[in-house]
């Protein structure tokens, strides 16, 4: 068979302002270590010999119909803005019309040196390539919007970090790559032809009901509200929500320095280049709200009488912080077995996170714990949990099924650190089972899997991963 992928590309048909044509640079020895036939069915992407696949996939060989190009933007990193960005080592291939009628972007991350590059040498090592596969594809199968990994490849060169590690190109499925920074970079530089021709794609693409800049706006803040509700709803941290990584389609991206928390605090960031804390987990809805006034920033710019822009956009914005809440509130009853609405429920959920965080109670496992009744064993002093339980018993007393409803909203699994970890310590041996093992449980991390509770397991004090890096 010989890979097929049916190419439909729609971005690089825009203004040449808009990218730089750039073909991915060829590596050495390339390899591939990981292909997501599931993922590829749904693209109608016919598969290939191995071989093939490798040559493709490391971007040696550009696939008949693909239009490889580097896409432009800036953003504001940690608060400050920087004028350009761009893609610096990565190259969209082009786009595919799912089986499902989605358009996504096929991308490769690593893919060498661009236009954009500003220091680096546009690789990537297989450790975050690895690390960005396993935890794009449980978050998807958590049920929470974000970009994929179709195919991972080993390059056969040595690309220096802190020391030499091997080389590795992943390949990012995502709705687009369009961010918040793709629209400041043509605001910023005053060029409004381009920004309404941006905005135009924008809501063709991902908000067709959407019937102008202030509406696609709205559509964006729904779709991140959403969004940043599920990562809170899995002690999920991003680490690094720069406006240039928050997506327009309101997807998980830029899995570098990310993490699941294990016990639970609401102050923890794992990220080493977030010295301040910007990006900690309870930060979080408060992050989208200040990117999404970027892009209200940015949108604005092409209107004529701009007063009544300003006026419009910052009644959107300032919704922002109750629809959080509101989709908050909603995964958080779930979380402990609620469907109906009481007005004493977010003091009750509020109440039960204090505890946890008082007794370093594991996130994830106090809450999948609370259909079986074993959570209080997750607390330092077991009585703490036992107080607020007989307040929960009480208010449980008017569900339904309040057991199917925590197993529902609770996972058992999540890529914990120290197991991406330790999967990417065994990948650069060559050993590539646990990482194999990691992404067949993740799949299903809703179901009890007996034979892999050693994975819902949080780490011992050896095993602890205190601090994560961009890659
Ligand atoms: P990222 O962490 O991949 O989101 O990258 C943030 C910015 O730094 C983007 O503009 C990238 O293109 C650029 N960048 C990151 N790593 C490299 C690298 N190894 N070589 C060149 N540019 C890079
Ligand atoms: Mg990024
Ligand atoms: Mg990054």
């Amino acid at each position: 068979m010989t890979l097929n992928i049916p190419f439909d590309n729609s971005y690089a048909r825009l203004p040449n302002t808009f990218f730089a044509r750039q073909a991915p640079v060829p590596v050495r020895a390339p390899r591939l270590v990981a292909f997501n036939d599931n993922l590829a069915q749904i693209l109608r992407i016919t598969p290939g010999e191995i071989e093939e696949m490798a040559q493709t996939f490391a971007g040696n060989v550009v696939p008949e119909g693909a239009e490889p190009i580097a896409q432009l933007y800036s953003g504001h990193q940690f608060g400050n803005y920087n004028p350009q960005l761009g893609d610096g080592r990565a190259v969209l291939l082009g786009e595919t019309v799912g089986t499902d009628g989605v358009r996504r972007d096929i991308q490769l991350k690593g893919s060498g040196q661009t236009p954009f590059s500003r220091r680096g040498d546009g690789r990537a090592w297989l450790g975050p390539v690895l690390r960005e596969y396993v935890v794009s594809e449980a978050m998807h199968a958590l049920g929470i919007p974000t970009t994929r990994a179709l195919a991972a490849v080993e390059t056969g060169e040595v690309v220096l970090r802190e020391g030499p590690m091997p080389g590795a190109v992943l390949t990012r499925i995502a709705q687009s790559h369009l961010r918040v920074g793709t629209f400041q970079v043509f605001a910023g530089r005053g060029q409004i032809d381009s920004l309404k021709r941006l905005t135009d794609y924008a809501i063709a693409r991902h908000y067709p009901n959407a019937t102008g800049p202030m509406d696609l706006l709205r559509a964006v803040r729904d779709a991140q509200a959403r969004l940043i509700a599920g990562w809170m709803s899995v002690g999920f941290i991003h680490g690094v929500m720069n406006t240039d990584n928050f997506s327009i389609a309101g997807e998980t991206i830029d899995y570098g320095p990310c993490a699941f928390m294990d016990s639970y605090h609401p102050n923890t960031v794992y990220s080493s280049i977030d010295r301040m804390g910007r990006y900690a987990y309870s930060n979080q809805p408060d992050i989208a709200v200040w990117n999404l006034a970027q892009l209200a920033t940015a949108l604005i710019q092409q209107f004529e009488d701009p007063e009544h822009a300003v006026e419009e956009a910052t009644e959107i914005v300032h919704a922002m912080p109750g629809l959080i809440q509101q989709e908050w509130l909603a995964r958080f009853r779930a979380k402990i077995g609620l469907s109906s609405e009481d007005k004493g429920d977010e003091a009750l959920i509020a109440d039960l996170l204090t505890r946890m965080a008082q007794n370093s109670a594991d996130f994830t496992n106090t809450f999948r714990a609370l259909s079986s009744g074993k959570a209080r064993d997750q607390f330092l002093a077991p009585d703490a949990f036992d107080d607020w339980a007989k307040v929960w018993q009480e208010r449980l007393k008017r569900e339904e099924n309040p057991q199917a409803v925590m197993n529902a909203a609770n996972p058992a699994f999540i890529p914990r650190n120290h197991r991406v970890e330790q999967m990417i310590q065994a990948a650069v041996q060559g050993d590539y089972a646990p990482f194999h093992r990691l992404n067949a449980v993740l799949a299903h991390p809703y179901e009890d899997q007996p034979e892999a509770t050693d994975l819902a397991r949080p780490p011992t004090e050896r095993e602890v991963v205190h601090a994560t890096f961009c890659g």
